[in-house]
């Protein structure tokens, strides 16, 4: 499953609560690149864009933006510097290799 993957129309409710809200990632970025974070406290573009890429290859990863095993939106948690993975198995974005140089 992609974080690139468009929009759609009639995309089934959210699969956590079942609301039928949209969940297009298109329009999810875009909020979340309005979020109000201190950029002392962002995640810099590589690694936000890093971080994504390994949810975009994760099995948890639910209609191209939910995160299964913490029930958020991956384009938000991505974005505090701070953040991390949530995987049962261990932080999958520790090993990004921008997260090396991330304090
Ligand atoms: S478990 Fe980690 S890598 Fe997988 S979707 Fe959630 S935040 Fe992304």
């Amino acid at each position: 499953m992609s974080l690139d993957a468009g929009g759609a129309d009639n995309a089934p409710p959210c699969p956590r609560c079942g609301s039928e809200i949209d969940l297009n990632p298109e329009k999810i970025a875009a909020i979340a690149a309005e979020m109000p974070i201190s950029p002392s406290l962002a995640a810099d573009e590589g690694l936000y864009k890093e971080r994504l890429a390994v949810c975009g290859g994760c099995e948890a990863l639910k209609q191209a933006v939910l995160c299964a095993h913490c029930g958020c939106f991956v384009l938000f948690r991505a974005r505090p510097k701070k953040s991390y993975c949530p995987h049962p198995k261990g932080d999958l974005w520790s090993d990004t290799a921008s997260s090396k140089f991330q304090i």
